[in-house]
C-alpha cells in the first residue's frame, strides 16, 4: 500500500498540504523539499572530488581552453542575471570549477556548487563557444534552480517514506550518494533519471537568459537544438540527448522566449 500511495502522492503534488514541506524555487514555483542545502553541497563537494580523482581533466588543449572561457563568463553571468532578480544567495556558496574530462559519453552536468564538467565525448556537437553556452547556461539553470534537489525529494518520498536527506545520509551514505548521482547525472551506470518537462522549459528559459547575459547571442540555441533533434533520431541515443528530449515544442519554446532574452544580450 505504502509503495502505490507514496507516488499517488507525488503525482497529486503533496505541497499545499501539511504533511511535508514544500518550498518555492527560483521560478516561484511550489517544489517539494526533504533536502537542505548544506547537505547537498557537502555531497556535491564529495561526489565531485571522487568524480574528478578518477577522471583527471584535460588542460593545455583549445577545448579545455574553451570551457574554461565560456564557463567563466557563465559564471560572472549567472551573478549578474540572479541580482537582476534580488536571488544571489541562491548561489552564494558556490565555489566554480569548470572542467573538461576524457570520456566519450555525451554528457555534461554542473552541481550545486557550481562544479562544471563537460564530457569530451560532447564535444564534437559543439563546434563554437555559443554551443557550449547553450548547455552549459542550460546545466548552470538546473543546479541554480535547484531541480536536483527536487528530484531527490521525490525519490525520498517514494522509496525512503519521506525522510529527510540529512537523516537518510547518516543512516544510509551509499544510498544516499546514489540518490545525488542520479540525480544529478555525474554517472550514466547509475540510471540517470531524466528531468521533468517541466524543469526542462525552466533550464532552457532560464538557461537562455543567463547565456545572453554573458555575451552570447541567444539566437544560437535554435540551431544548436535543431542539430540536437537531427541526432536525436540514430540507433544508440546519447546519455545528454535521453535525459535532455530534443524536440519541436522546445525548440519553439525557446523561440518565443527570444524577445525576452534579447532584452538581456550585451553582445
Ligand atoms: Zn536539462
Amino acid at each position: 500500500m505504502k509503495k502505490l500511495l507514496l507516488p499517488l502522492l507525488v503525482l497529486l503534488g503533496v505541497c499545499g498540504t501539511t504533511i511535508y514541506s514544500c518550498k518555492k524555487n527560483a521560478n516561484g514555483r511550489n517544489t517539494l523539499s526533504l533536502v537542505d542545502d548544506a547537505t547537498v553541497l557537502s555531497l556535491s563537494s564529495q561526489e565531485y572530488s571522487t568524480f574528478i580523482s578518477t577522471n583527471p581533466p584535460i588542460t593545455g588543449t583549445p577545448e579545455a581552453e574553451m570551457v574554461q572561457r565560456v564557463g567563466i563568463k557563465l559564471k560572472a553571468a549567472v551573478t549578474n542575471y540572479l541580482a537582476t532578480k534580488g536571488q544571489t544567495d541562491l548561489i552564494k556558496d558556490y565555489q566554480w570549477e569548470f572542467n573538461l574530462v576524457s570520456n566519450p559519453e555525451v554528457n555534461a552536468w554542473c552541481l550545486p556548487g557550481g562544479k562544471i564538467v563537460v564530457y569530451s565525448g560532447i564535444m564534437p556537437l559543439m563546434p563554437t563557444d555559443e554551443d557550449l553556452a547553450t548547455v552549459l547556461g542550460h546545466e548552470i539553470a538546473h543546479a541554480f534552480l535547484k531541480h536536483g534537489s527536487e528530484r531527490m525529494s521525490q525519490q525520498l518520498l517514494v522509496d525512503y517514506g519521506g525522510q529527510a536527506l540529512s537523516v537518510l545520509m547518516s543512516s544510509k551514505p551509499e544510498e544516499t550518494r546514489t540518490i545525488f548521482n542520479s540525480a544529478y547525472g555525474v554517472s550514466s551506470t547509475l540510471g540517470v533519471l531524466a528531468f521533468s518537462r517541466k524543469q526542462e522549459n525552466e533550464a532552457d528559459e532560464a538557461g537562455l537568459y543567463v547565456m545572453a547575459t554573458a555575451g552570447y547571442d541567444p539566437n544560437m540555441a535554435v540551431p544548436f537544438w535543431e542539430r540536437m533533434k537531427a541526432n536525436s533520431g540514430g540507433s544508440s541515443v546519447p546519455v545528454f540527448l535521453s535525459t535532455h528530449p530534443s524536440d519541436d515544442e522546445r525548440i519553439q519554446h525557446i523561440k518565443d522566449l527570444m524577445p525576452t532574452a534579447m532584452t538581456y544580450y550585451q553582445p
